[in-house]
């Protein structure tokens, strides 16, 4: 029977999820969609060691920001659902919530012979592995060593009844079978077999805590949800065979989801998994939000750094899937409508910061003027310039106000969008167009700013002052230009001199450009500035 496509997302939340975490969650959920099916979140906290407050918080709204928003699990208001309902049916979604279901599982595979009881305590076995490693082997609970143990297996029913009854620090565990070949298949990586020699006994459940380890928690859940593929990282391929494994025991292979296991995010040079250091060396964010850790320090993220989600997004589908041609520019929409396990590579992604870059770029390219200024906004008020009036007011400006009116900066954005990568470029590539320069590099003024030079300079600004055609950039820049080429002037020295008195550097834009902005009072006004200050 074809069973409706239901896949998870099942982050523990041990941290702030890593960009690769946001690759798994959104290619669960390009799957999901593109088969018409739910996309689940599901919390693993089992284990409460790793614990960090916040972090599912962050999990949720990492997601929210990325566009991936879950069919079940979390509810309107960003909370995991801890109440079942038609929506959510297999609530709590949180797994230490759930811890109640979890033993009689374990206790149905010791009952049919695929688990035990284990009694060793921590002491114990840090002696037989002290032991082990004075033999110069290592020490694996296995098939081999779990007979000289102590376990239900090596003691008898009595004793073991009585431990059960009065002592706590027990476990259950898998008992795994000898030299069976385990043959699996994953959808990225094809068949795999392995033998069951290779594999020790894992801890299923634990008494002290009353709570299942990662792999019983993972494979009941999985079951008890109805997930028909499991699309996670590559570091639990090894846990696969244990899987299979209890799948097995379980009986439920017939419903045994299908696997993929999805490459590695690779360092931008060198070799290995990409990490926070790379991130905090070569100055990009590893983490879709900003997080700060308890003791206080913070990491960038790539949406505080200025990237749009829709530009995070198509990158980091990029790393590791390609839809078979060159194309690379796809909305969440045409991702559902491309993606394909098939096209998954099997090789690990190596993450190029300046790619992530040029989707930022491309995507502000493709916003409308108005959006960019409205983004805009904020960031010029942060430095204290005020923004009036609408997209259907004159424009106008007041320099010595510190205030310009919407148009305006929707004009500027019109003009420098193309140089731009991050919405706060604006600022940065041309913060004189809204306020005069209150000082000039001042190597450049060493450089440019000569009394042979900037006397043409001012005469050519005098020039133009009187000048009483059209104030555009194109007519000004032709007056201006004409004027200088006329008087056999040098031209670029004379331009530079401009723009050092306009924009306090002697690179920028065009000072055509600049002039239709300010206008004809704020030159005068930056000239006389100038010389008062330069001399
Ligand atoms: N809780 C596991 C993790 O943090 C989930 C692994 C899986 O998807 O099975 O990655």
């Amino acid at each position: 029977m074809e069973r409706r496509t239901r896949v998870r997302f099942a982050p523990s939340p041990t941290g702030p999820l890593h960009m690769g975490g946001v690759r798994t969650a959104l290619y669960n959920y390009l799957y999901a969609k593109q088969h018409g099916g739910d996309f689940i979140l599901r919390i693993e906290d089992t284990d409460s060691h790793r614990f960090v407050p916040g972090a599912e918080e962050y999990i949720i709204e990492a997601l929210k920001w990325c566009g991936i928003v879950p069919d079940e699990g979390v509810d309107k208001d960003g909370k995991v659902v801890e109440t079942a309902s038609e929506r959510h049916p297999h609530a709590p979604y949180r797994q230490s919530q759930r811890r109640g279901i979890y033993r009689a599982y374990a206790e149905q595979l010791v009952a049919n012979g695929y688990a035990y009881y284990a009694f060793d305590s921590a002491e114990e076995l840090e002696a037989v592995r002290s032991a082990a490693e004075a033999r110069g082997e290592t020490f694996t609970y296995n098939q081999k060593s779990r007979m000289s143990l102590r376990n239900s297996l090596t003691l008898s029913a009595e004793e073991t009844s009585k431990l059960l009854e009065e002592t706590v620090n027990w476990t259950i565990r898998f008992k795994m079978p000898e030299n069976t070949v385990v043959a699996m298949d994953d959808m990225i990586r094809g068949h795999i077999e392995v033998n069951t020699d290779t594999l020790d006994d894992k801890v299923l459940w634990k008494r002290a805590d009353e709570l299942p380890t990662y792999h019983l928690a993972n494979i009941v859940d999985d079951h008890l949800m109805e997930i028909t593929e499991v699309i996670r990282g590559e570091e639990w391929l090894p846990s696969l065979p244990l899987h299979y494994m209890l799948y097995k025991a379980f009986g439920w292979e017939e419903t045994r989801p299908r696997f993929a296991h999805l490459s590695l995010l690779l360092k931008p040079v060198g070799n290995g998994k990409l990490s926070k250091r790379d991130g905090d060396k070569m100055g990009f964010p590893v983490f879709p939000l900003r997080w700060v850790n308890a003791e206080g320090e913070a990491s960038h993220g790539y949406r505080e750094d200025g990237y749009f989600p829709e530009a995070f997004v198509n990158m980091l589908a990029m790393l590791g899937w390609n839809p078979g041609d060159d194309r690379e520019l796809f909305s969440l929409e045409e991702l559902i409508q491309a993606f394909s396990m098939e096209k998954v590579q099997k090789a690990g992604a190596k993450f190029n910061p300046d790619k992530a870059k040029w989707f930022n770029k491309e995507y502000l390219r493709m916003k409308s003027d108005e959006e960019l200024t409205d983004l805009f906004v904020p960031i010029l008020e942060a430095n204290g310039i005020e923004v009036t009036g609408c997209y259907k007011c004159p424009v106008s400006h007041d320099f010595a106000a510190h205030s310009v009116s919407k148009n305006y900066v929707k004009g500027v954005v019109a003009l420098i969008k193309e140089r731009a990568t991050f919405v706060a470029d604006f600022w940065t590539i041309a913060p004189y167009l809204f306020a005069a320069p209150k000082e000039y590099v001042e190597k450049d003024a060493a450089k440019f700013w000569k009394e042979e030079n900037y006397t043409l300079a001012l005469k050519a600004a005098e020039h133009m002052y009187g000048y009483e055609g059209p104030w555009t950039a194109e007519a000004v820049g032709e007056e201006l230009e004409g004027f200088i080429r006329g008087n056999e002037w040098p031209m670029g020295k004379v331009m530079n001199c401009l723009r050092l008195a306009l924009s306090g550097a002697s690179s920028g834009l065009g000072i055509a450009d600049i002039l239709s902005f300010i206008g004809k009072d704020e030159f005068r006004s930056r000239m006389e500035n100038a010389v008062a200050q330069l001399g």
